[in-house]
């Protein structure tokens, strides 16, 4: 068996982020790819758990020296995916996954395609993502606006993913993400069918 990449992308507030960790939680053998960003850290966030957090001179630094497999600007940040552990995890067979945004998931084709499952996460529609991120109290009212600017405009490219997960229902969505996940692992290039056609032959 190679590995396989599971790529989640929506909006900031879909609920994105809890579905992807309790998912981890019932599918066997994930890895949780952790991004590099130049964001500030939200309280209780941890650095190497959440993400990395470096400045944005170490993060053009990173970029010159060719260490991320994908990279993007959102929210007027930079956040990335750093290619070495990733391919260590690949060649262990992992689930590897990627909260990733639209640009990242773009540029993650390009290079992985045919290992990759993608799926987008978001709320039933504009106004409850707005309602759950003044919840949430994490965001300024000006970094609101941009999350939900830059939620519609995600939007427009549901398309080019592979599955749309509509979170209405938290145990409901969570069940379908948990089924794509452990589909995922058997898509047949994530599969080595020389090697298993070779054994099914014996
Ligand atoms: P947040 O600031 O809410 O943690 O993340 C903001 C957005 O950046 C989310 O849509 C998230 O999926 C995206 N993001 C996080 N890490 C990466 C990454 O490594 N690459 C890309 N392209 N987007 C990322």
């Amino acid at each position: 068996m190679k590995g396989n990449i599971l790529v989640i992308s929506g909006p900031s507030g879909s609920g994105k982020s809890s579905l992807m960790h309790e998912m981890m939680k019932r599918v066997e053998n994930t890895y949780f790819s952790i991004s590099t960003t130049t964001r500030q850290k939200r309280d209780g966030e941890v650095e190497g758990k959440d993400y990395f957090f470096i400045s944005k001179d170490e993060f053009k630094k990173g970029i010159e020296e060719g260490n991320f497999l994908e990279w993007a600007r959102v929210h007027d940040n930079y956040y990335g995916t750093s290619l070495k552990q990733i391919l260590i995890e690949l060649s262990a067979g992992k689930i590897v996954i990627f909260d990733i945004d639209v640009q990242g998931h773009k540029i993650a084709q390009e290079k992985f395609g045919n290992i990759i499952t993608s799926v987008f996460v978001t709320t039933p529609n504009q106004e409850i993502l707005k309602q759950r991120l003044i919840q949430r109290g994490t965001d300024t009212q000006e970094s609101i606006q941009k999350r939900l600017n830059n939620a519609i405009s995600e939007m427009t490219r549901v398309k080019e993913y592979d599955f749309l997960l509509i979170n209405d229902y938290f145990d409901k969505t969570l069940d379908d993400l948990v089924s794509i996940a452990n589909a995922s692992k058997n898509r047949v290039s994530s599969i080595n069918t020389e090697e298993f056609i070779s054994s099914w032959l014996q």
